[in-house]
């Protein structure tokens, strides 16, 4: 019998945990003129410095569990601008997730939450059939316009009715292409991993081309286990720490198995997920480094190992700036890499906007949970995109395209938003490489 992959979790350890964090902090209050959501709220206790006192009043028994105490602790975008900023190294997003396992244990999963991550999420194809009916359904409704009468049913789901949404896929990208993919010419440099996310998946299959395309076209060997899951960032996201685990233990044994050289991702979230957060469900082991080792941020793995020559790449004729994602900036520490990819490209004339790295408020499930917030916070965004006068915004996260495109819209704004590796790949095209 294999032994169990992490210990259990009880209620006390998350406070504890939590605890750690929390007594760091100095209260200097220097996290408030950096908090995406204190700026727009102006509220004490949505910020880390009132997080982290309310988590103390909790640990101490002098709080209990509230709705006011819930609303708190859900107001954050686990964004990391106040733990890069903050002067005593408080991780004050471990002191927020923390608390949210902890309440779950006391208050339970709910019915939503279990059905949606227990049970659709899990299962897979419940949610691959879903994305395939809305895809059908957006395509009979033309895309479903600003005046179409549809969105009156959008609230009954939980979404804004001004709310746009991008085009699900017909077919999932996992079943476009073959679980081993071999290299286009010559022996396979190295065996390469691909886990795409649920949205690469169901949502972005042109960026699982993109990545298929340039790897196999420089002579790498890709492999797409068809029995991934999501990387749990969602669920640990909202409180369901052991559904987490869950997951995090499905991909690590999934991933595992095969005999990889490298593992890709081409979201950011993902990329924190199986580089740093996994440690927080499975035990430290030389398999576990090993694993977390060989993870790579798609452009962070190209700018590294991929020696793209000048006459590979054709011309792209556009203006195009750069938005950081939160997960890949402050979580995995890649700026450079994406910008320096988009600056080769012949015809792509770069433009730093201004807060590039400041959050767009997509946060994943946050902008759908607060999306009024959400979209204040990405109002500062737009106004930046409009201001750096561009054709495209390129970034590297699902839920930073859609949450900015989505406000682009709403502003009928032109710009449209894509990902650094779908325009690598369409120069690469131009130029003959793929
Ligand atoms: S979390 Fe950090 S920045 Fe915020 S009040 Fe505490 S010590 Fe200061
Ligand atoms: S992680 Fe972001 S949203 Fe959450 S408290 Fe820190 S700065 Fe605010």
């Amino acid at each position: 019998m294999n032994a169990p992959l992490s210990t259990p979790k009880k209620a006390e350890e998350h406070l504890l945990e939590a605890a750690r964090e929390f007594q760091k902090c100095m209260q200097c209050g220097k996290c408030r003129s950096v908090c995406p959501v204190f700026k727009e709220m102006g509220n004490e206790l949505y910020v880390a410095r009132g997080k982290n006192k309310l988590a103390e009043k909790l640990v101490a028994g002098d709080l209990q569990i509230s709705r006011r105490v819930k609303d708190a602790i859900n107001e954050c975008l686990n964004c990391k601008t106040c733990s890069a900023n903050c002067p005593a190294g408080v991780s004050p997003e471990h002191v927020v997730l923390r608390l949210r396992w902890y309440i779950t244990t006391q208050q339970g999963l709910g019915f939503f939450r279990a059905l949606i991550f227990r049970q659709l999420l899990w299962r897979k194809w419940p949610i691959t059939l879903a994305a395939m009916l809305i895809g059908i359904a957006q395509r009979a409704l033309f895309g479903i316009g600003p005046n179409n009468p549809v969105r009156h049913l959008f609230p009954l789901f939980g979404f804004s009715k001004r709310r746009f949404f991008p085009e699900m896929a017909l077919r999932s990208a996992q079943s476009q292409h073959p679980e081993v993919i071999p290299p286009k010419k010559g022996p396979a440099k190295m065996r390469i991993g691909y886990f795409t996310g649920c949205a690469g998946n169901l949502i972005y299959t042109n960026v699982v081309k993109s990545v298929v395309d340039i790897l196999t076209g420089y002579g790498y060997e890709v492999v797409i286990p068809k029995k991934q899951k999501c990387n749990g960032t969602p669920v640990l996201a909202n409180g369901d720490y052991e559904g987490a685990k869950m997951f995090m233990e499905h991909n690590f044994a999934l991933f595992n198995h095969y005999d990889l050289d490298a593992i890709v991702v081409a979201c950011s979230s993902c990329g924190m997920a199986l580089k740093k957060e996994i440690k927080l469900f499975i035990d430290d082991s030389p398999t576990l480094r090993a694993f977390t080792g060989k993870v790579y941020d798609i452009n962070e793995f190209i700018e590294k190992n991929i020696d793209i020559k000048s006459d590979d790449l054709g011309r792209l004729p556009y203006k195009v700036t750069y938005h950081d994602p939160c997960h890949m900036v402050r979580g995995q520490n890649i700026s450079e890499q994406p910008r320096k990819l988009l600056r080769m490209i012949p015809g792509v004339e770069f433009k730093e906007m201004k807060d590039a790295a400041v959050c767009c408020g997509s946060a994943g499930s946050y902008c759908i949970t607060h999306y009024d917030t959400a979209i204040k916070i990405n109002n500062h965004k737009v106004r930046n995109i409009k201001a750096a006068e561009v054709d495209y915004v390129a970034t590297g996260c699902p839920t930073c395209v859609m949450h900015i495109q989505d406000n682009l819209r709403q502003h009928e704004s032109g710009e449209k938003v894509r990902f650094v590796v779908e325009m690598l790949a369409d120069s690469l095209r131009a130029g003959g490489k793929l």
